[in-house]
């Protein structure tokens, strides 16, 4: 149910009447919109709590949340979520881009990946420490010596790093490096890691399970909501389908869907999406089209001799090409594609001929 606080509540009333929904044995979630708060009560319906609730003066109605998601729904939320580490910030009108390589290699290819990206124009770096593989004998990842190359990265480019974490285990250690929390979508149903993430603090990048529904995934986003913390980032990353000519099949529509059933925002992985360089760039920009809230893409130095997914990574000169196309298609459609702070220079002309 939605608890909805007549505009004038203080913060005082809606604090005891979140207390109120607690002993009535439900979970309260405070919600502070523009105009007023809600309080999200959540758990198990028993019989008279919604009379109980409307019973108070300063309550102005009690709702129920048709959805089964409940505080990732947008009856919950209306307003759009802006989730922001560092100069990253997707969601609400901010387009935030993530690049980087699939796996930190070493200390002169983060740099190099790092300084490119940020030049291009990205506010977030990516790289995997600890790797998802679908063999155990390909590159398992550099481990904690990866995180620590990843934060030696943020030192000189003031990047966001964004990173996956693969255990609850780990969650503690990479939280000490990360701004945020990739959850892979291998992961996206292991409900230990997500309420793991979910207490961390961080703000969580989860990505769709290629074989989950749609209410699946808000489901697994709920379960990181549902433990008070309100930084979730969805991203499509692409769904199993019987067709074999790309990695995986690319639904772009699941970015306007998601707009209509939740205020968390939504990003793209062309990159895992697609298994393939060439269609990245177009799908970024049709990404941008659909609406989405930022992308995240594989950027490597030298992606044929990448440790994983070269063959789908991008070199930096085309990144910044595609980075370039995804402004002007963001600005035609009256959106704005966050940049980082040091501005992608014009290039240089020639004079000599
Ligand atoms: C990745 O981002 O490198 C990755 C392993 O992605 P996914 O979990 O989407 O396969
Ligand atoms: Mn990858």
């Amino acid at each position: 149910m939605i608890v909805v606080m007549k505009p004038h509540a203080t913060p005082e009333m809606v604090q005891r009447m979140a207390q109120r929904v607690e002993e009535l044995g439900l979970k309260a979630h405070i919600i502070v919109g523009t105009n007023r708060t809600v309080i999200a009560a959540i758990g198990e319906k028993r019989n008279g709590e919604r009379e109980t609730l409307e019973s108070y003066d300063e309550v102005e109605k009690v709702i129920p949340i048709l959805a089964p998601y409940k505080v990732a729904s947008l009856e919950t939320k209306p307003e759009p979520t802006t989730v922001r580490a560092r100069d990253l910030a997707v969601g609400n009108g901010h387009i935030g881009v993530i690049a980087g390589p699939c796996s930190v290699e070493s200390e002169e290819q983060i740099l190099q990946v790092a300084r490119a990206v940020k030049r291009a124009g990205a506010t977030g770096l990516r790289g995997g420490a600890f790797k998802p593989r679908t063999s155990p004998y390909s590159f398992q990842g550099l481990k904690e010596k990866g995180l620590q190359l990843l934060a030696a990265a943020r030192s000189e480019t003031g990047l966001a790093i964004v990173t996956e974490v693969m255990t609850p285990e780990h969650v503690e250690m990479v939280a000490a490096y990360a701004d945020v929390l990739q959850v892979g979508a291998r992961n996206m149903q292991n409900y230990h890691l997500l309420q793991a993430v979910g207490e961390s603090g961080r703000p969580v990048l989860l990505k769709r399970g290629p074989s989950a529904t749609i209410d699946e995934f808000l489901l697994a986003a709920e379960y990181i909501l549902d433990r008070g913390n309100s930084q979730v980032i969805l991203c499509e990353r692409g769904i199993r389908t019987f067709e074999s000519h790309t990695r995986y099949t690319l639904p772009l529509a699941t970015v306007p869907y998601l707009h209509e059933r939740t205020h968390l925002p939504v990003i793209v992985d062309p990159s895992h999406g697609t298994g393939l360089a060439s269609l990245v760039p177009p799908m970024c920009v049709a990404a941008i089209a659909a609406g989405c809230d930022g992308l995240i893409v594989e950027v490597h130095p030298d992606p044929q001799h990448a440790l994983s997914d070269g063959q789908q990574s991008l070199t930096p000169q085309v990144f910044a090409e595609t980075m370039a196309q995804c402004r002007r298609v963001a600005e035609a459609l009256g959106r704005y594609l966050a940049v980082s702070a040091e501005p992608p220079q014009p290039a240089a002309v020639s004079l000599s001929s």
